[in-house]
C-alpha cells in the first residue's frame, strides 16, 4: 500500500511518498529486530514454565536454558559461563558495578548514560576523562587520572566503552587494559555496542567486568549480563532468593534469557559477513558526502564500528532531518535515543566538539545510521537519494552551503 503525506509542519512543501511496506530500519544501536533464532529459543521457553530455583523436573529443565544461555552469551565475549550472570538490562548490570565498593570512579566522557549517570548520583569522587576530535580516548589524561584516583584510596574503577553507540568509534581497549592494571586499578568494560559486531574478546583483553544487551545483537528487550573475571561479582543491588550466583535476586527470566543466548550464538556465528575492514561503509559515506559538501562523518579517522556512520551537515537541526527522513521511510537518530522521544543534544558530540564553536554548531546536526542484518545495498542506495534531496532543500544548509 502506498500512503501519501503531506508534511505541513515542516518548511519545504515537497510531497512526501512514504511506501510503509518498504520501511528502511537503519537505527540497529537503538535496538534491532528479533532473530528469528531468538524468537523460535523464546517461544519454546515460553512453554518451559518451571521456576529454574526448583528441584524438581520442570524446574530443571527451566534452569537448563538459562545454563545453556549462559553458554551461549559467554562464549560470544571468549569468557567463562561461571564469570556470566543475567540482569535486566545492561543498563542494571553497569550500574551494579559502578555503585561497587569502590574509592574512586574514572569514565570517559562519551560513555552512555547507564554509566555516567550513576557515577553523578553517587558520592564516591569521580573523575572524567577527555577524548580527542575523533572521540578516541587521551591516554596521557587517563593515566593522569589514575594517579590522582589513586589518591583517595586504592580501589579505583575505570569505566570505559569498547565502541561508541552513537559514533561507533572504537576505543584502543587492549592499551587501556595494560595501562589500568599497571596502575592497579580495575576496568568495567560496557561491550553493549561491540558485542556481535566486531571480535571482543574479554580474556585477551584483560578486562575485569564486561556488560553487554540482549537487544542490541537481535534479542529481546529487557536483558543484559554482567562478566566478571574470576567471577569476582560486585555486591548484589537487588537482594532476593539467591538467584544468579547471589548477585542478582529475582525469578530469571528464562524466556528472555534464552532468546538472548541464541540471538548471541547467531550473532557470533555471523560475525565474518560483518564488514571487518569497513569497505561499505567507506564507499556509504563517500557517497553521503558527495552529496552534501560540507557534511562531516563524526570520527571518520578513528577505528569504528562497520555498521555505524554519524554524519553532520551544516545548517541542518539534526532533529528536523530525522523528522523528514521517517517520513520518506527511513529510521535514523539524532544523537542518543531517549526516552522521553525528545532528542537531547549530544553530550558525545560535545565532548568531541569542545574546542570550536564552528564544531559545535556541527554536532547540533548530527545524524546516525546504523545498519544490521537486514539491511541491503538497495536499502542504502535509496537512503543516499533521499538524504541528498533532503539536505539540498534544506533552507539552512543552503544559507551555510
Ligand atoms: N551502553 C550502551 C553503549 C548502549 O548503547 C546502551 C543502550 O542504548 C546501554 C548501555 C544500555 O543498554 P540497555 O538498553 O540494555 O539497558
Amino acid at each position: 500500500m502506498t500512503v501519501k503525506l503531506y508534511s505541513h509542519s515542516l518548511r519545504s512543501d515537497i510531497l512526501i511518498e512514504e511506501m510503509s511496506s518498504l520501511r528502511v530500519y537503519l537505527d540497529y544501536n537503538a535496538t534491532t529486530p528479533l532473530r528469528a533464532e531468538a524468537r523460535d529459543a523464546m517461544v519454546t521457553a515460553m512453554d518451559v514454565f518451571g521456576n529454574p530455583s526448583s528441584v524438581h523436573d520442570e524446574g530443571r529443565r527451566a534452569m537448563s536454558l538459562v545454563t545453556r544461555a549462559r553458554q551461549q552469551v559467554a562464549s560470544l565475549i571468549g569468557g567463562q559461563s561461571a564469570q556470566l550472570v543475567f540482569t535486566s538490562s545492561a543498563t542494571e548490570a553497569l550500574n551494579m558495578v559502578v555503585n561497587g565498593d569502590w574509592d574512586c570512579l574514572i569514565a570517559l566522557a562519551t560513555e552512555h548514560s547507564a554509566v555516567l549517570a550513576p557515577i553523578a548520583a553517587s558520592e564516591t569522587p569521580s573523575i572524567i576523562v577527555g577524548v580527542d576530535q575523533n572521540g578516541i580516548i587521551a591516554l596521557d589524561e587517563l593515566d593522569a587520572a589514575v594517579d590522582a584516583a589513586l589518591v583517595h584510596g586504592p580501589r579505583c574503577l575505570v569505566c570505559i566503552q569498547a565502541a561508541n553507540n552513537e559514533t561507533g568509534v572504537v576505543q584502543p581497549l587492549s592499551r587501556i587494559a595494560q595501562r589500568v592494571r599497571e596502575r592497579g586499578a580495575q576496568l568495567l568494560c560496557d561491550a553493549v555496542q561491540i558485542a556481535g559486531k566486531l571480535p571482543f574478546d574479554v580474556a585477551a583483553l584483560g578486562v575485569d567486568y564486561a556488560v553487554i544487551s540482549s537487544h542490541k545483537l537481535g534479542g529481546p528487550k529487557g536483558c543484559g549480563a554482567l562478566w566478571a573475571a574470576g567471577a569476582a561479582f560486585p555486591p548484589a543491588l537487588i537482594h532476593g532468593g539467591g538467584q544468579e550466583k547471589g548477585v542478582r535476586g529475582g525469578t530469571e527470566n528464562v524466556a528472555a534469557i534464552s532468546a538472548f543466548g541464541a540471538a548471541a550464538e547467531a550473532a557470533q556465528s555471523s560475525l565474518e559477513s560483518f564488514d571487518g575492514d569497513g569497505h561499505l561503509q567507506d564507499s556509504f559515506e563517500e557517497q553521503l558526502l558527495s552529496a552534501a559538501p560540507g557534511a562531516v562523518v563524526l570520527g571518520k579517522s578513528a577505528a569504528r564500528l562497520p555498521n555505524t556512520t554519524s554524519v553532520a551537515a551544516p545548517g541542518c537541526a539534526a532533529e528536523t532531518l530525522v523528522i523528514r527522513l521517517d517520513l520518506a521511510g527511513f529510521s535514523v537518530s539524532a544523537g542518543a535515543a531517549c526516552s522521553s522521544g525528545k532528542v537531547a543534544r549530544s553530550h558525545v558530540v560535545d565532548a568531541m566538539f569542545k574546542d570550536g564553536a564552528d564544531d559545535r554548531k556541527l554536532s547540533s546536526s548530527a545524524v546516525r545510521i546504523s545498519t544490521g542484518w537486514t539491511t541491503t545495498q538497495n536499502d542504502l542506495t535509496r537512503f543516499i537519494s533521499a538524504w541528498s534531496q533532503i539536505i539540498r532543500s534544506s533552507s539552512g544548509y543552503r544559507q551555510v552551503a
